[in-house]
């Protein structure tokens, strides 16, 4: 077979995956919007076939020799060669573990999810504990299978952040807290901000027709992409013009739905404009968590939560809400939307205190998988943590340790990638405001052009390269956490006139 040959056979490899990947993403999205509860049974045992059969695909021994065969030819270069080591990389992971055990992990994870939500329900840590026990054993377990340099829970960080590890992340979580801390405590004492004309009614109809005005203001286009609801907003994107976001109307939280749309329409930009020839590739589906989550906060709080953004807009939200935003400028609006306040609900926090709930759930996973912090008592070790480092201390597990998902399926090394997230922004925007005025356009509704500079230094490249490499290219320097954090010193000693 000549290198032409085998390229040939790979690539029909990779659509055949993709295939089953759209098939499993759209029935994902219908289920998650529009699907009637009832039929959930039909579907998900049909849709966990498809599964195994993309599994049975994925992992084809005559598939791995031919990732072989051509990774020794050295006629395969540039990004034929780079995609079949990402699929090689990716792929022997699932392929170390042995299938009863990996089977057994799948079963764990759905008795731990319903253990977690019924604990959650009755707000019992103790319900959920042995099995958050277990799901820790286990994966201990499922990591041995794997060979590699790492150790354990730099392992885990590293699948969702490739190239980062404790290391690293313990350079940026200290300079968090060591910044962060002692500004939160000031903002906390300092006169508090007036939030109460955007926690009112807001009709959801009239939330919709404001809803089409930023749509076309965000330059989110029918032709590649739409939007509709759902419980817990995302987005999923197929190819670069089939992009869906979703969002969820609250009827007393109005910038809930627009700021939650801006941040889905970020991951949805990402995917619309990675390079079109990497459709259906590991290249566009493979992009890190911390790369993605940058782009969708770079939106949401770089941009959507800014003056001239809301210069733009701002007039057009009080002719729809007159009553509401009465006697309310544009400042004072700006505070609200902008306000902090120590809370105990990670998901709910605000943009100065989010990076503390990350860090209080890195220091307790690194303590879980170091052996210095046990699951016994682990809700009291939670909510010191809280009172240490954000004043605050919850009344019951359900606003404490078993607010969030993601252990109760195993997801350990995760968290830390949504405050990286915001911490890349930071440093994308000082690069990007050097080539381009970002205000004047926010202000003259050109979002348009701020999109495609992300998508010629971002975007485009997927994930053909690893964050690190993109920061270098985007920025010219190394990830450095002080952008991030002197932009919320600057930005919270502004709003709440602490100098
Ligand atoms: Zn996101």
């Amino acid at each position: 077979m000549t290198t032409q040959e085998n390229l040939k056979l790979f690539h029909d490899w990779v659509k055949r995956m993709s295939a089953y990947h759209m098939a499993l993403a759209l029935l994902g999205i219908d289920k998650q919007t529009l699907a009637p509860v009832d039929g959930s049974e039909f579907r998900d045992e049909r849709m966990a076939i498809l599964a195994g059969e993309l599994f049975s695909i994925t992992t084809d021994p005559r598939m791995a020799e031919l990732r072989k065969t051509l990774l020794s030819d050295e006629a395969v270069t540039g990004d034929d060669r780079k995609m079949i080591e990402l699929y090689d990389h990716d792929i022997s992971k699932i392929l170390s573990v042995p299938k009863d055990e990996y089977v057994a992990f799948n079963q764990l994870q759905n008795e731990s999810y319903g253990a977690w939500l019924k604990a959650k329900n009755a707000s019992d840590y103790s319900m959920f504990e042995p099995y958050l026990k277990r799901i820790i054993e286990a994966q201990k377990k499922m990591y041995s299978y794997r060979s590699s340099d790492l150790d354990l829970y730099d392992q885990m960080l590293d699948d969702f952040e490739p190239g980062m590890t404790r290391e690293k992340y313990d350079v940026f979580f200290d300079k968090v807290k060591e910044r962060l801390v002692p500004l939160i405590r000031r903002v906390t004492e300092a006169e508090q901000i007036d939030t109460s004309f955007i926690e009112t009614e807001y009709p959801v109809e009239l939330q919709k027709k404001y809803m089409e005005h930023m749509l076309a203001y965000l330059h989110f286009d029918k032709s590649w992409g739409y939007q509709n609801e759902t419980e817990h907003p995302f987005t999923s994107g197929l190819c670069e013009n089939d992009i869906r976001v979703t969002t969820k109307y609250l009827p007393d939280r109005p910038m809930s739905a627009l700021l939650s749309t801006i941040h889905e329409t970020g991951h949805g930009y990402y995917m619309h404009q990675v390079a079109p020839e990497y459709d259906g590739t590991i290249f566009n589906e493979g992009v890190s968590s911390g790369m993605h989550e940058s782009q969708s906060r770079l939106c949401e709080n770089y941009l959507g939560r800014s003056k001239p953004f809301w210069e733009a807009n701002y007039p057009a939200l009080k002719e729809v809400f007159p009553e509401q935003l009465k006697d309310i400028g544009l400042d004072q609006f700006l505070a609200a939307l902008n306000a902090a306040q120590p809370s105990l609900i990670r998901t709910e926090a605000d943009e100065l205190t989010y990076p503390l709930h990350i860090v209080i759930r890195y220091e307790l996973e690194r303590g879980l998988f170091e052996g210095t912090i046990s699951t016994e008592g682990l809700d009291k070790t939670w909510d010191d943590m809280y009172e240490k480092y954000l004043g605050v201390r919850a009344s019951s597990a359900k606003e404490g340790i078993l607010q969030d998902v993601h252990w109760a399926d195993g997801s350990f090394g995760y968290f830390p990638t949504y405050a990286l997230g915001s911490a890349f922004s930071a440093q994308f925007m000082h690069a990007m405001r050097k080539d381009i005025d970002v205000d004047d356009l926010l202000r003259n509704s050109h979002y348009d052009v701020i999109m495609n500079w992300l998508k010629e230094h971002i975007h485009k490249y997927g994930c053909r390269y690893n964050a690190d490499e993109i920061m270098h290219m985007a920025t010219g320097e190394a990830f450095d956490p002080n952008y991030y954090l002197d932009y919320l010193e600057d930005k919270y000693t502004k709003l709440y006139h602490l100098d």
